[in-house]
């Protein structure tokens, strides 16, 4: 039913307009009548759509996820063996992140919706110093403060590579925030991969970091990573937990 209105609305809008640019080609029409004419059409629009507003979020969202940056940089430094230290899952990473959102969690898409309009989440696009790759069982929104700790560490890994010709790398972002339905799906598919009980993404304060595209040299890339992320630790706004292909970060303060 939405589909077939919303084509409905884009065949007579399209129709509309045109009619209008037309008719005041040939000045047959007053520009002031041809406003008002399309501003009649557009509160009529807004409220056909009202009730389907977070139907069209969704939308939205979904085609957020899929655009993403194309990386320039071709040559990809793993992040495995970093030296960070491993906090425990079940003792720190979700308490802290049950605490820190005040038990936010996202169980379907429905609450994942709510919380964005509330702005409990919030979108998190490509900046410098991160990419973010295609997700597949996760999708990039996060809270407001964890997106302010992904951006601060990104940009603390830059300040590590100023002046060299690693300036311009980034890390990149392999998941971010899961749905209850997502984990499960890979719990199903992956039994062994992640950890039982609540998962931190499902909170939307945990980002995995799986690999740095680099120009320069690896080892330099992967120190800048270590040392920033190292610092915001000891500086008590995130916990870490290094898994085998990625670091798994979660936001705490
Ligand atoms: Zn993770």
């Amino acid at each position: 039913m939405f589909k077939l209105i919303f084509l409905l609305f884009l065949i007579v809008g399209t129709f509309i307009t045109l009619f209008v640019f037309i008719r005041l080609i040939q000045k047959k029409i007053t520009l002031k009548r041809a406003s008002l004419l399309m501003i009649v059409f557009g509160c009529l629009s807004i409220v056909v759509f009202y009730p389907y507003r977070s139907r069209i979020r969704g939308y939205y969202h979904r085609f957020q996820n899929r655009t993403e940056i194309r990386p320039q940089i071709s040559s990809n430094c793993n992040c495995e063996s970093l030296e960070v230290p491993k906090d425990s899952y079940a003792e720190k990473h979700r308490p802290l992140a049950i605490r820190l959102t005040k038990n936010g969690f996202i169980n379907n898409e429905a609450t994942l919706n709510s919380f964005l309009s509330r702005k409990r989440l919030v979108e998190v696009g490509e900046s410098d110093g991160y990419f973010i790759q295609k997700l597949t069982s996760s999708t990039k929104h996060l809270t407001p403060i964890a997106k302010k700790r992904l951006e601060e560490l990104a940009a603390l890994f830059r300040s590590f590579l100023k002046d060299s010709k690693n300036e311009k790398d980034y890390f990149v972002i392999s998941s971010m925030t899961r749905t209850e339905t997502q984990q499960q799906e890979i719990r199903s598919q992956y039994p062994n991969s992640s950890t039982p009980g609540k998962s931190t993404h499902s909170f939307g304060v945990s980002f995995d970091i799986n690999r740095i595209k680099s120009k320069g040299s690896c080892e330099v890339s992967r120190n800048a990573l270590m040392r920033a992320l190292n610092q915001m630790r000891d500086e008590n706004k995130i916990l870490l937990c290094p898994e085998f292909h990625c670091i798994h970060v979660t936001v705490v303060n």
